[in-house]
């Protein structure tokens, strides 16, 4: 063994500098898994490795959305690792909010690129290390606004649906393989894309009072460890969807059954609708 993780289970992370990937890097850290975590923000990566310890993960800068720097990032990790990944984590996320017809042509399709293309990017680059890993994973960030297509996050919510399918697809497909594939939709996490992505409808941006007043139901304020525990809880099992809180499941079920009910609370939670 040449590389730093001197055979421990590796995680590769995007969007690990912040928020969900963030807590996940710690998460594993703190269960002896070789972490690599990668973002745009290098300041917070650098910070991260001092929390984590130099010998214990590799940082470094990458976009997903270009596929030669993705495979760069990946043969720096394999370096590390002997060649192994135990699990890749497609966390690597952005917003954007407001009506259709408001958000520029130009931002719609960067959010397209960073939350799907980005997965796409992730999934063919490191799918060589998944192979030669015996079970291992690969995991996505997909979202609530997959369970039912969601207004004013429309295109968002579409990214989301695109990583829920193709997770079902090849966690069928990657079977042969010997990979699992499975993700996660998380509902409201405390962390900074809630504050970083304006309206672009009203230009208006969520206060702390209004994030912090979210205590209670499906969509009451949660932190991102509830997340990072959950792509713990899927590499020991074999379920394909894991909900943050559980209950969001309800959506999804409920939609089939009682479609114009599940659409009516959805336009009555848009603004002016009261
Ligand atoms: P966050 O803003 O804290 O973290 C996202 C990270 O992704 C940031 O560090 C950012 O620099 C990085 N990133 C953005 N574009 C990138 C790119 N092109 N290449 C590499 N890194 C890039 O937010 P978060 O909530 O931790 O987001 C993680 C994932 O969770 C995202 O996919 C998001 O859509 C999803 N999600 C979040 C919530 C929530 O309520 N916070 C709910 C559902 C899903």
């Amino acid at each position: 063994m040449t590389g730093k993780a001197r055979g421990r289970k590796s995680i590769f992370i995007t969007g690990g500098a912040s928020g969900i990937g963030r807590a996940t890097a710690k998460l594993f850290h703190g269960k002896g898994w070789f972490v690599g975590a990668f973002d745009l923000n290098e300041t917070a990566l650098a910070s991260l490795a001092q929390e984590l310890g130099n010998d214990n993960c590799i940082t470094r800068k990458l976009d997903v959305t270009d596929k030669q720097d993705y495979e760069n990032a990946i043969a720096a990790f394999a370096a590390e690792t002997d060649g192994r990944m135990d699990i890749l984590y497609n966390n690597a996320g952005i917003g954007e909010s407001g009506w259709f017809e408001d958000i520029p042509y130009e931002a719609t399709m960067r959010l397209v690129q960073v939350n799907f293309i980005g997965v796409l990017n992730g999934i063919y680059s490191a799918l060589p290390l998944l192979k030669a890993t015996p079970n291992s994973l690969c995991f996505s960030t997909s979202s609530s606004s997959a369970t039912h297509g969601m207004p004013r996050i429309a295109v968002y919510s579409a990214t989301k649906f695109a990583v829920k399918g193709l997770t079902e697809a090849l966690g069928i497909e990657f079977a042969r393989h010997g990979i699992r594939v499975a993700d996660t939709l998380p509902g409201l996490i405390d962390t900074p894309i809630l504050r970083n992505t304006p309206n672009r409808t009203d230009g208006t941006k969520p206060t702390e009072d209004q994030l912090k007043s979210q205590t209670k139901g499906t969509f009451r304020l949660m932190p991102p460890e509830a997340v990072a525990e959950a792509v713990w809880g899927a590499y020991g099992t074999d379920k394909t969807h894991w909900y943050v809180p559980p209950e969001l499941v309800w959506i999804d079920r409920m939609k089939v059954f009682l479609p114009r009910y599940i659409r009516g609370k959805i336009g009555k939670s848009l603004p002016g609708s009261e």
